[in-house]
């Protein structure tokens, strides 16, 4: 494949060798490929919020796992804010409806959203799951009625809602998928390998932004207190051998809070929250040329 060039054809991602163990692939893939260090990928700067934005762009804000701690946030001028999920701490529709009236005070032309593993009630196969056993891991979930929860995606008037699907917005095709690997039984996990990899392949050819909860190998995906690189290899391989979208946007692991790039793709950790879940990481914000209608 041509250096900068749209794939041609369909390329076909199959379950890495290292898919289970993703620091034994960030180091091997470093070593024989020089993968994840210069020239390959560099750390980008963030832009001030006082940037002009340039003519013919269009600038997006990204926030992600803002987990009911919105109050403080001092949110930038942009055009579309970007949500990568985790904005409650436990999708408690309480939660979503004071999430959606702080979406709803913000300013941006349109607003895009998607849940993360702490969205549990939007999950709907863990909820039935939930229902059947350990009500006390969760109980103010466990507690909820049905109809408390069934349509909870509704409370979400002042967004758009992703979750394995798409939208076109000022020309952007902006996909957003909510599942990230295993990790304690949350809500939208599952196994690292070819079940997630069925869920990265639902998303098509052709999109310029991707949202997901979680970060792809080697890229913001640093779990300092366990000295583990934690991001999906399927998820990086999908990225940048098949979709190579101009910005790939997540959250999911607070500690990995920054911007790198491949030279193709832009890679955004945008976690609001620390570690420590205090929401103090400024909104990121990026710019992008408006895509030509061809
Ligand atoms: P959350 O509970 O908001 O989804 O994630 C909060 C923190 O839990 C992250 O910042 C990270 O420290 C840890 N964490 C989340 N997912 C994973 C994972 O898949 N593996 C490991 N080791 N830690 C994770
Ligand atoms: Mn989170
Ligand atoms: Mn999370």
């Amino acid at each position: 494949m041509a250096h900068g060039m749209p794939s041609q054809g369909k390329v076909t991602i199959s379950v890495d060798e290292y898919s289970s163990n993703p620091t034994q692939a960030f180091t091997h893939y470093n070593i024989n490929q020089s993968r994840f260090q210069p020239p390959h990928v560099h750390m980008v700067d963030p832009i001030p919020y006082d940037t002009p934005k340039p003519g013919g762009h269009t600038r997006f804000v990204c926030v992600s796992d803002t987990h009911s701690r919105t109050d403080g946030i001092q949110m930038p001028y942009g055009d579309v804010l970007l949500h990568m999920g985790d904005f409650t701490e436990l999708g408690l529709p309480s939660e979503v409806k004071k999430f959606n009236d702080w979406l709803g005070s913000l300013p941006y032309e349109f607003k895009v959203v998607i849940a993360g593993n702490h969205e549990l009630t939007f999950d709907k196969d863990f909820m039935a799951e939930l229902v059947k056993q350990d009500y006390y891991r969760f109980p103010s979930v466990s507690k909820l009625k049905l109809e408390d929860f069934d349509n909870v995606q509704s409370l979400l008037t002042n967004c758009v809602y992703l979750q394995d699907s798409d939208v076109t917005i000022k020309g952007f095709r902006i996909y957003g998928t909510p599942w990230t690997p295993w990790f304690n039984g949350w809500g939208f996990n599952l196994p690292r390998g070819q079940s997630l990899l069925d869920k990265w392949n639902l998303i098509p050819e052709g999109i310029d932004i991707l949202m997901t909860h979680g970060p792809p190998l080697g890229f913001r995906d640093w779990v300092p207190k366990e000295l583990q690189r934690v991001g999906c290899v399927e998820l990086l391989n999908t990225v940048q051998r098949r979709v190579r979208p101009k910005l790939h946007a997540f959250g999911g692991i607070h500690e990995g809070y920054g911007i790198m790039t491949d030279g193709y793709t832009t890679f955004i950790n945008a976690s609001t929250c620390t570690v420590s879940f205090q929401p103090t990481n400024p909104p990121i914000v990026f710019d992008l040329p408006n895509p030509t209608s061809s």
